[in-house]
């Protein structure tokens, strides 16, 4: 059996990291089994979807490297669905109903009131049907057939379908909702396995029954507890926080990619660098119930981890020219982001405006600057420069280094000078400590 998975969005609003945690749980699945993962676009709403949802869908996908092995849109697949439809039609599994949203508000709350579940009451067989007024459908669930399936997060469930409201499938105006159409493309993709929210969990009940009426048998089915943000619940900040303002703070596409791969879960988060071992880890059975708490904190701690140990190769083509392989990862353990880097070109190359030095700190100066032009720059020459000044000065330890790296770098912190030295051309060092 192929492992099928799809990650199936309304192009109504651009993906957010919510989204985002379920298709990458769909793309690890099926690249674990050497399977396929399918983009489908659920569009069914043409008012409210927007190609340029759909492009953004596409590109943030593509930066986060969950390579599509096809895409579907469920607009262009409505003659499938009528033929469904028709066909649960014919078979007395959808049918019409005519009331009013006002009507079932009236009678939900009626019910509400003597203390009953709300549920759908079904008009009997040979009601009168009004006159002139177009029906919507709902689809009938089987009330003698219990619903049981086994989740690969949740468990075993159990639903009654005699609790449960018929869903509508289809409006008036013959516009789908999203139960049907999304059953009969699992069918009809050969998905195997449906990754989504546990929002969707009694949504999965009754298309369960709709599997079994279109003659299929259902996908297997993992519902992860949802993503919520720092303060507990699900913040606005957490439904709206898209790639692209991630992208701009200088997050890793990895560096997300990691930590929702993990968050949740009973692995740990860790500072990969490659995709490998979070496709090697991926268990639904390793998914907590809890709701998977999200840190913009704790994101761009990961960020930062996974670029102390990025190679230059894989960033090369956003950084200046100037930030060659041995400087890179000179500075790679002081940076928050890729994007910091281009502010180290000028340490190294200049243009640089050495601050002005403090008089105490003169003597060091001056004695390193007196040295300087003996000192082989191939070897070693900050054991070499700092051995001169202490000599020449007696000054030692932060006396001693801090007025040295800030002549030399323009900053009081950075990394080990003894590795950031040698990279520096000595003749712009030496101009650097003789501009004190
Ligand atoms: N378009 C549906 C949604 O975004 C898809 C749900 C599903 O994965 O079946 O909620």
């Amino acid at each position: 059996m192929t492992v099928i998975t799809r990650f199936a969005p309304s192009p109504t609003g651009s993906l957010h990291v919510g989204n985002v945690r379920t298709a990458l749980h769909n793309w690890l699945w099926a690249r674990k089994h050497g399977g396929r993962f399918l983009l489908r676009i659920d569009d069914t709403d043409l008012e409210r979807s927007k190609e340029e949802y759909v492009e953004g869908i596409r590109a943030d996908l593509a930066w986060l490297g969950l390579d599509i092995d096809g895409e579907e849109r469920q607009s262009a697949r409505f003659a499938l669905y009528e033929g469904e439809f028709e066909k649960l039609k014919a078979a007395g599994r959808v049918y019409a109903c005519y009331e009013t949203p006002e009507e079932l508000d009236i009678r939900r709350k009626v019910l509400l009131s003597r203390g009953l579940p709300p549920v759908y009451e079904r008009k009997p067989e040979g009601a009168p049907v009004p006159e002139g007024v177009a029906p919507h459908w709902r689809f009938r669930l089987d009330h003698d057939a219990p619903i049981e399936w086994t989740d690969m997060v949740r468990g075993p469930q159990h639903f009654e379908p005699k609790t449960m409201s018929d869903p509508v499938v289809r409006r008036a105006d013959g516009s789908w909702l999203y139960l049907l159409p999304s059953v009969i493309d699992d069918i009809a993709m050969g998905i195997t396995h449906v990754v989504r929210g546990e929002d969707h969990v009694s949504n999965t009940a009754a298309q369960i029954q709709m599997f079994e009426a279109l003659g299929a048998a259902p996908a297997a089915f993992a519902h992860e507890a949802l993503l919520v943000g720092t303060e507990g619940k699900l913040s606005k900040r957490l439904g709206s926080l898209g790639m692209a303002s991630l992208r701009d703070e200088g997050i890793e596409p990895i560096a997300l990619v990691a930590l929702l791969a993990r968050l949740g879960t009973s692995d740990p988060v860790e500072p990969v660098t490659h995709v490998a071992p979070l496709i090697e880890s991926i268990d639904f059975a390793r998914f907590g119930r809890a709701p998977a708490r999200f840190d913009e904190g704790e994101l761009a701690l990961l960020n930062q981890k996974i670029l102390h140990h990025t190679d230059h190769a894989a960033v090369a083509d956003r950084l200046p020219a100037a930030i060659t392989e041995a400087r890179w990862n000179a500075i790679r353990p002081n940076l928050m982001t890729v994007a910091e880097a281009a502010d180290w070109a000028p340490v190294f190359d200049g243009p640089f405006a050495p601050p002005l030095a403090e008089e105490t700190d003169r003597a060091v100066l001056a004695a390193a600057a007196g040295a300087v032009s003996g000192i082989d720059w191939a070897n070693d020459p900050w054991h070499a420069l700092t051995g001169a000044a202490k000599e020449a000065t007696g000054a030692k330890g932060r006396a001693l280094f801090l007025p040295l790296r800030r002549a030399l770098t323009g900053r009081d912190h950075g990394p080990d000078m003894a590795e950031l030295l040698p990279l520096i051309d000595k003749s712009e060092a030496t101009a650097r400590l003789l501009a004190r």
